[in-house]
């Protein structure tokens, strides 16, 4: 599994734009059209955004035409993220024209960055609210249907929706996504997410058991915890990360990190499969590891973003570790749990990068020989440390050979890697039939390599043992040999 440029990672392709329906509520009489873009984090808080204004009188619609309110929930991470919802406003304001009536709203990274600049830009935006804002959205609607623009782009020291429940939108009734953290503190050179996103703060850990509880209880079988930086959870009671050092003796005490935090979903429903993305090398420590290693039902992947293999990329991007560093974790994982698919993101093209840092980069992939890969072109984003500071001064040309270098590298590694899960046999989670044929199932397997097989009998959300006969880089292919002891 590979993917280029403008796709943010662990978010289906098919699923970017696309407009989230749930179950209507017949006392609601207002119709809400909501499109996502970017990163697995957005679509859940276009599932928060759809729950609260569920109460607020609005069912979701497909149909762009009927809807009395637009929402759409941007992405700022590269510039070609942000051009995308451009073309979509044009759309929208197209839209208008024949339903005046219609409102449209921007939620997510790009309100934050642009602000009020949205209202006077775009003159089509009648709202801008950024994604600690959503519990005043029934306010912010309120003023737009007086007449008045509104927005809403404060960033929080304690949201993170813990208390909403939020509904399922366009679900297989299999996987979901659960939010563990909000906001991040890493401040990469490269990145725009501390500044859309806010600081790093960390949810409640009864409230994600509640969610996870409930879940199981729903019918599903599998859950990723979500986070900028999961690894970085904790939680000491509420308020920012970089708070803690004034918490107390006591809240200390009894605070819970990731570590911590993985046993006790995982204990909580010992039959239901626990993923989580993403971890940042510089925070993940070997007690996370060891509780992946000791837990069954937490699946054994990893993506570990690593964007350079070069020191000197790696320090102007502010990462926190060296390339031997991330050896030694990489060594660690592998000695804990042999059998640990890990996969990166990276960047290239980055500002000062040379052919130098660019073989460290392959080197890097040659010694880990990741599972996957998400790999990008360096884009200049406004207001990082990278553009304040450094010029975009590698040629575009290099940019695209140095990534199709490092795509063609990662395709043959991610076939290495397919290639020994031939002749097990393994478990597989059915998700919904394959894309390619109606007569066989598309599951995962525990190191998140998708798994096809024939049909016979089994359904959506069996845990199924299939023995692997086949491979092409991203797929297994196989047959199935029996239910699995977790079914
Ligand atoms: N929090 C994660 C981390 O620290 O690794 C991932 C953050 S981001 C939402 C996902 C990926 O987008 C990053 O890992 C990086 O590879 C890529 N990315 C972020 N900023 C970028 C930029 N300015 N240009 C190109 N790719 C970028």
């Amino acid at each position: 599994m590979i993917k280029e440029e403008s796709i943010e990672k662990i978010i289906d392709e098919s699923q970017q734009g696309s407009a989230l329906a749930l179950e209507n509520n017949t006392k609601n009489t207002r119709k809400l059209y909501i499109e996502s873009y970017g990163c697995q984090m957005n679509f859940s808080d276009s599932e928060i955004v759809a729950s609260i204004l569920a109460k607020e009188g609005f069912n979701t619609t497909q149909i762009l035409e009927e809807a009395d309110l637009v929402l759409v929930n941007t992405c700022s991470i590269r510039e070609k993220a942000e051009l995308t919802v451009r073309k979509r406003l044009e759309k929208f304001n197209a839209v208008k024209k024949t339903n005046p009536s219609m409102k449209v709203g921007v939620l997510g990274c790009m309100a934050e960055r642009l602000k009020s600049k949205f209202l006077e830009e775009e003159k089509i935006v009648d709202m801008v609210v950024g994604p600690d804002a959503y519990k005043d959205l029934p306010n912010l609607i309120q003023e737009i249907d007086e007449g008045r623009n509104a927005v809403n782009v404060i960033l929080s020291k304690d949201e993170t929706y813990g208390d909403v429940a939020p509904v399922r939108l366009n679900t297989n009734g299999v996987s979901a996504f659960v939010s563990i953290t909000r906001g991040c503190d890493n401040m990469c050179t490269f990145c725009v997410v501390p500044f859309t996103r806010g600081r790093e703060r960390s949810r409640d850990p009864q409230s994600i058991l509640q969610e996870v509880n409930d879940l199981w209880e729903k019918g599903f079988k599998e859950i990723t915890l979500l986070g900028q930086n999961v690894d970085s959870y904790l939680w000491y009671g509420g308020g920012l990360k970089k708070d803690y050092e004034k918490a107390s003796d006591m809240q200390k005490a009894t605070s819970v990190n990731f570590a911590k935090l993985l046993e006790l979903v995982a204990e909580a429903q010992p039959k239901m499969r626990i993923r989580f993305s993403t971890s940042n090398p510089q925070d993940m420590t070997l007690d996370v590891i060891e509780s992946m290693a000791k837990y069954d039902n937490i699946c054994k992947y990893i993506h570990l973003p690593v964007q350079s293999g070069s020191n000197r990329i790696l320090k102007a991007m502010n990462r926190l570790h060296t390339r031997e560093e991330y050896f030694e974790l990489i060594d660690n994982i592998k000695k804990i749990i042999p059998d640990c698919a890990i996969s990166q993101d990276m960047i290239t093209g980055f500002p000062t990068e040379t052919e130098e840092d660019h073989q460290d980069t392959l080197s890097l992939m040659e010694y880990v020989k990741y599972d996957f890969g998400f790999m990008f072109a360096y884009s200049e984003r406004p207001g990082t440390l990278a553009e304040r500071k450094m010029d975009d001064d590698v040629p575009e040309e290099t940019k695209k050979r140095r990534l199709t270098e490092i795509i063609d590298i990662q395709q043959k590694h991610s076939l290495y890697r397919t290639q020994e899960h031939v002749g097990k046999v393994e478990e597989v989670l059915i998700e919904g039939t394959s894309k390619r044929s109606d007569t066989h199932w598309m599951g995962r397997n525990s190191q998140n390599t998708v798994v096809i097989f024939p049909k016979e009998t089994y359904k959506v959300g069996e845990f199924v043992n299939v023995k692997i006969n086949e491979c092409t880089s991203a797929t297994l292919l196989g047959e199935a040999v029996g239910y699995s002891k977790n079914n």
